[in-house]
């Protein structure tokens, strides 16, 4: 390799983790970077189309497989991702299971050449830090978050004021360049881990990644400068400048088939009739619902929502993940009449929806989403306003971001987080009714002028976004910046 510069990538085996870090692994190795990524053999199977189409393509890609020990952590074999665990109650199981990696890992380490110059892990996998003490390289984390969110979890942590506070009780995120007014119970969960036993068990859990976190070498983000300046101007400064935005990631897909296979390699097969369905519709008419890969609905919850877009009067497509509740859900769709009702108008897709691919169509007008931070940027880079419905973990930070400072999406009315383990107990009850999903979704796709400037933000949005990236762009500066930091800190090591 032309750099003789190595990164190990080590990603957390959740969609919203993997999915940009693959994207990431493809963006360095563009650099003349040699990359390995450490996955299991069902994400190898899952991820593995994009990444053998990205090898083949010349790009030094490895894929080091390490075998994920689930039986015996009391997961299902084969369970190798988060949205494969058959109930969230099981999540510490699946943590406890990664950190198992670290002594194979450790074995592999010498064979890898030329020998990694630093391990760029997620930094939910706090073990991955003591692999790079060990070997004595740099541990850089891959937050999965926007610096608006690096920056108001800092001042939480430090101003400790959501201490004092009831959870209904209003109050303004301290030190943010803007006034962004929220209640405790839309905090995520390091400030607000809810009362189960199993929050309780995860609370240790997010400790241990918080207290990593602090001694890492720097922090890779996916975003952009001209979509949060004052926020990653504020973060870079707290982190003496050791923060590379180099996103957005997803746009490191340029072609359909790597779009369709994001994430799924089988999607490719269940969106076929989606895009023809797309095709069909009128430029800019549909809205598109999906709640990411970890949202799992109450059937009541997910009536709401699907009688909501089916009285916008808008044409629609809906992404079904129940999870353990989907019988119920799919027996509601029967009984109910729904598909029938709205056949023509509104598009079930059940299972793995070629998320970005859909985004891009021009068919597509808004996104419905619950802001996880990937759908959020992925929104940015479609260039459509958003419906904003956030679910839990950070959701609420950016859905603050989308709707008051890029002024680009309307809220649904979403009230606290969501527990995710408590959601097969049906003790989350119901926040959003079907009229708030109407309003909102009526709100978006309004022809007047607030609609209009909504519209117009987004695509000017979507144009920086695609230059961000590009030679010259933002993204690719910090992402030169960052890689000349490891090449000299590399040298630096073998002069020493
Ligand atoms: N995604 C997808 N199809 C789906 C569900 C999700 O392609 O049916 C992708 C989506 O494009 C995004 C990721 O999965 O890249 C989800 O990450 P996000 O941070 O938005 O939410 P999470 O799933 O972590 O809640």
């Amino acid at each position: 390799m032309a750099s003789n510069l190595q990164f190990l990538i080590i990603p957390l085996m959740c969609p919203g983790h993997l999915i940009p870090m693959v994207d990431m692994a493809k963006l360095i190795a563009q650099h003349s970077v040699a990359v390995t990524i450490v996955i299991t053999p069902r994400n190898a199977q899952r991820y593995g189309a994009v990444l053998h189409r990205a090898i083949a393509s010349g790009l030094p890609i490895k894929i080091l497989q390490l075998r994920f020990p689930a039986s015996d952590h009391g997961l299902p074999d084969g369970c190798e991702s988060v949205d494969d665990l058959p109930t969230f109650n099981l999540s510490k199981n699946f943590f406890d299971a990664c950190s198992t990696l670290q002594k194979p890992l450790e074995h592999e380490f010498n064979m890898i050449k030329p020998r990694p110059s630093c391990i760029i892990s997620d930094k939910h996998l706090p073990w991955t830090a003591e692999v790079a003490k060990k070997f004595e390289i740099p541990w850089v984390v891959f937050d999965g978050m926007s610096c608006f969110t690096q920056l108001a979890t800092h001042n939480l942590c430090v101003s400790k004021v959501h201490e004092k506070l009831a959870d209904s009780d209003r109050f303004i995120l301290p030190g943010l360049p803007d006034d962004i007014s929220m209640t405790k119970c839309q905090l995520p969960g390091l400030f607000n881990p809810g009362n189960s036993a199993k929050a309780k068990e995860m609370k240790s859990v997010r400790e241990r990644v918080r207290a990593a976190e602090v001694g890492a070498y720097g922090t890779l983000i996916n975003s952009f400068k001209e979509m949060e300046p004052r926020y990653i101007h504020e973060f870079k400064k707290l982190k003496q400048g050791r923060v590379w935005c180099i996103g957005p990631f997803s746009n490191s897909n340029k072609n359909d088939l790597d779009r369709a296979q994001r994430g799924s390699k089988d999607s490719i097969n269940n969106n076929h009739k989606c895009m023809t369905w797309l095709d069909s519709q009128r430029d800019r008419s549909v809205i598109f619902a999906c709640l990411g890969s970890l949202t799992r609905l109450t059937p009541q919850q997910f009536t709401e929502l699907a009688l909501g877009l089916e009285g916008s009067q808008s044409p629609f497509i809906l992404v079904v993940k129940g999870g353990s509740r989907t019988e119920e859900i799919e027996k509601w769709l029967d009984e109910n009449g729904f598909e029938s009702r709205v056949k023509g108008r509104g598009f079930l897709i059940r299972g793995w929806a070629s998320q970005v691919l859909v985004l891009l169509h021009q068919a597509v007008g808004a996104f419905l989403t619950h802001c996880g931070w990937n759908s959020t940027i992925e929104g940015v880079c479609a260039g459509v306003p958003m419906i904003t419905w956030p679910q839990f973990a950070e959701q609420f930070f950016n859905e603050r971001l989308v709707v008051q400072v890029l002024g680009i999406g309307v809220g649904v009315g979403a009230q606290r987080v969501i527990h995710l383990d408590l959601v097969d107990e049906d003790e989350e009850g119901m926040q959003v009714k079907r009229e708030d999903v109407c309003k909102a979704v009526k709100m978006v796709m309004d022809e007047g002028k607030e609609g209009e400037e909504r519209r117009e933000k987004a695509k000017c949005l979507k144009q920086m976004a695609e230059k961000a990236i590009e030679e010259g762009g933002s993204s690719q500066f910090d992402l030169n910046r960052f890689i000349e930091d490891i090449r000299l800190h590399t040298n630096k090591g073998l002069v020493g």
